[in-house]
């Protein structure tokens, strides 16, 4: 909202007359500029007081009387439209007002507010920008990235080779106001969906353990892949020092063969069981052979 409006909808808000800061009526007041919202305060305690270099506010005395002002205005009963039109930038970008305490706020809090805003208009990419991500190419590289973590299958599920999808991440990181070399997928996802990009009913599959971002090349520079194709490339700036290489099974192979998964090794080695060894059958003796032994014994 431009300034001269917001001023317009304070001052003709019918309300307006019976501000906190308003002077009490020449006839009503027990000092000239008395303010309306507190009997103690004169109307000056919302400006800044003017005095010579030689004999300044002291600094109790300062945050006393804004902290009776503040008090005021927040039982004003044009608080918000005072506060719109006080933040409110005039044509040539500065504030409405420059000075003095408007909508329960002190001339710093105005100021630091105003970097706050157009540092995140900064932040935010154009919406020039934001319609181009939305173009049919760049939707389903993003839709395929939610679905997939390999690059393979993200280009498949775009209907483009893998140095096409690549491309369009690249672009669309760029769009989105992240850095194509270091933008993790994730990142990319999440700020897709945070800037109405992405739709955000559309399941994101989780990365894994680790983020999956390009890694450094040898030379520094970074490899612009969507997805690793081999394990060494799930490495971000920052994460470094973990171990790289291929990632470990969080679940031993014992425990997944146990499981029931049919491993190649194992088939190979079914065979057929060696046959039964049964025990051999003892001698018999005669009885007439036993009888004659107990005779001679
Ligand atoms: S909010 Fe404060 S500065 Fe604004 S009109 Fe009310 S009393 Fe005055």
């Amino acid at each position: 909202m431009d300034s001269l409006t917001a001023r317009a909808r304070l001052t003709e808000h019918r309300h307006y007359r019976y501000r906190g800061c308003a002077p009490v009526p020449a006839d009503l007041a027990d000092f000239p500029g008395q303010a309306l919202g507190d009997p103690e305060l004169h109307i000056d305690a919302w400006g800044t007081v003017d005095r010579s270099d030689d004999n300044p506010e002291p600094q109790k005395t300062r945050i006393a009387r804004e902290r009776a002002a503040i008090a005021v205005c927040e039982a004003c009963p044009v608080l918000a439209e005072c506060r719109t039109y006080a933040n409110s930038e005039t044509p040539d970008g500065h504030l409405a007002e420059l000075d003095g305490i408007w909508g329960g706020q002190r001339s710093l809090d105005r100021h630091r507010a105003l970097i706050r805003r157009r540092q995140a208009d900064t932040a935010r990419p154009a919406a020039a920008a934001l319609a181009e991500a939305r173009t049919v190419q760049k939707q389903a590289v993003l839709r395929a990235l939610a679905r997939e973590v390999d690059e393979e299958l993200v280009a498949y599920r775009a209907g483009m080779d893998v140095r096409t999808a690549n491309w369009h991440r690249a672009i669309l990181c760029g769009l989105l106001g992240l850095d194509k070399d270091t933008a993790s997928r994730e990142e990319l996802l999440a700020t897709a969906r945070r800037l109405g990009v992405l739709d955000e009913r559309i399941r994101v599959r989780p990365d894994g353990r680790w983020p999956i971002a390009a890694a450094p090349n040898g030379d520094g520079s970074r490899q612009r892949r969507i997805a690793p194709g081999m394990p060494q490339q799930v490495v971000l700036p920052g994460y470094q020092h973990l171990p790289r290489g291929r990632r470990p099974s969080p679940v031993p192979a014992s425990v997944v063969a146990a499981r029931g998964r049919v491993r190649r090794d194992l088939r190979l080695r079914l065979v057929a069981p060696p046959p039964v060894q049964l025990p051999l059958p003892l001698p018999t003796v005669p009885v007439p052979a036993v009888a004659a032994l107990e005779t001679a014994a």
